[in-house]
């Protein structure tokens, strides 16, 4: 006679969830407890409203750890095609946007449904609106303090996230539980978030609110192409976000405006067609005119004909265009921030099976284990791969 340990997952987020339904529809006797109203909300939030929920091209070298190969297990064992596979049972339309990221056609919503229709299936128990706040081990498992009072639990399985969006009711109890269980915890930042910038240089660059451009942006060894967009506060837009993940404070950021453009070709080639025309108009045929504006004021240059631009003065714009850089103020924070780098330190976990090495029967799944993905569906595929590596080792116990 099977008797179902009892398993309890905190927190009904993405990888919660997918585990939940995986070991409830194995006959598991599975509980989720979450602090919110309802499940899965940051995937509501997530792509828009479309949720980018996986990348064709997930590969390890996507994530930042302090322990790169930790990833690739989980990754390989439930790949995205797995989820693609899951995806299309449910007949959910989507569309690559870009880079391979995947997006669902008509809304995230069908996500959190197709994985609360596997939870249902599985008869999963949920009790929202509840908070944990400790947990204790005991001779047969743990038991967990919440708001709403205490319950056991034979397997313990964590779920609970980041720090970002805090209004999500975000906490770090997560960290804490790994703390209580001399689990360490890589110290933890915000991901994927914007750049703010120095006061003098968010003068100029403020009055270029809304303007996006296609860049190569980078820092120290690490680059990526894509959009960059100019706010109020500074640089956001997915090639200065994916940045983020690999800037330390006092870095410098060196932006590449024109990657595509030969510019000094660009310049000589222009002297023979348009020497007459000032400096600005020229550049605006590359650039938008805002941002030609700031970048000239910028570079200390008048707006001259093209005739009577001299070498050195050339050579300055060509430099501010294709080599402009700057040290940024800072880094938004959890606010406005994608994810949240660090984490529990998987040294301290399988990789096989996301379980503490020295605590039986305690795991920890997604995005509290210091493991981040790129921008582009590489979160969320992580969330499915832990979840699915933790249910498979439950499941084949
Ligand atoms: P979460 O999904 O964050 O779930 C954790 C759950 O635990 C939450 O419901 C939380 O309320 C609950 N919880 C926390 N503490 C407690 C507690 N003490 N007691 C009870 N419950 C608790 N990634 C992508 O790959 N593609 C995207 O398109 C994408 N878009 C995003 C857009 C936004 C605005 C944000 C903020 C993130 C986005 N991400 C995206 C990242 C992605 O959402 C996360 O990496 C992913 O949700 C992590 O899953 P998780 O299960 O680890 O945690």
């Amino acid at each position: 006679n099977f008797v179902s340990p009892k398993i309890v997952i905190i927190g009904a987020g993405a990888s919660g969830l997918f585990c939940a339904g995986l070991l409830g529809k194995q006959g598991f006797d599975v509980t989720i407890i979450d602090n919110g109203k309802k499940p899965g909300r940051k995937i509501l939030m997530s792509g828009g409203g479309f949720c980018n929920f996986t990348n064709l091209n997930i590969e390890p070298q996507h994530y930042i750890s302090q322990n790169p190969h930790f990833c690739k297990s989980a990754l390989k064992r439930f790949n995205q095609w797995d989820f693609i596979d899951l995806v299309q049972r449910y007949g959910i339309a989507y569309h690559e946007k870009e880079l391979g990221q995947l997006f669902c056609d008509e809304s995230a919503k069908q996500i959190v449904d197709m994985l609360l229709s596997e939870c249902n299936k599985g008869q999963v128990k949920f009790k929202m609106q509840t908070e944990l706040r400790d947990v204790n081990s005991t001779t047969s498992g743990f038991v967990l303090d919440t708001d709403h009072g205490t319950i056991a639990a034979d397997k313990l399985i964590i779920a609970t996230g980041g720090l970002s969006m805090p209004k999500l009711s975000t906490t770090p109890i997560g960290y804490q539980i790994a703390q209580k269980f001399s689990v360490p915890v890589v110290p933890v930042r915000a991901g994927l978030v914007p750049f703010t910038l120095q006061p003098e240089l968010l003068e100029h660059v403020s009055t270029l609110a809304g303007v996006a451009v296609d860049v190569e942006i980078a820092v120290s060894r690490k680059s990526f192409r894509g959009n960059i967009l100019f706010t109020h506060r500074g640089l956001s837009g997915p090639a200065a976000l994916q940045l983020s993940n690999y800037w330390q404070m006092g870095d410098m950021i060196k932006i590449n405006l024109l990657p595509d453009i030969d510019l000094l070709s660009f310049f000589t080639q222009q002297r023979q067609q348009a020497a007459n025309q000032q400096l600005k108009t020229i550049l605006a045929k590359l650039l938008p005119k805002r941002l030609v504006d700031c970048l000239i004021r910028l570079a200390k240059i008048e707006d001259l004909p093209l005739k009577q631009l001299n070498h050195k003065q050339q050579q300055v714009v060509i430099e501010q265009l294709t080599n402009w850089q700057f040290i940024p103020n800072g880094i938004e924070g959890y606010r406005t921030a994608e994810v949240t780098l660090g984490g529990v330190d998987t040294h301290s976990l399988s990789s096989k099976t996301m379980e503490v090495n020295t605590v039986p029967n305690l795991y920890f799944i997604g995005e509290v284990v210091d493991v981040t993905g790129w921008l582009g569906g590489y979160n969320f595929q992580w969330a499915w791969s832990s979840a699915h590596a933790c249910a498979s080792q439950i499941t084949s116990q």
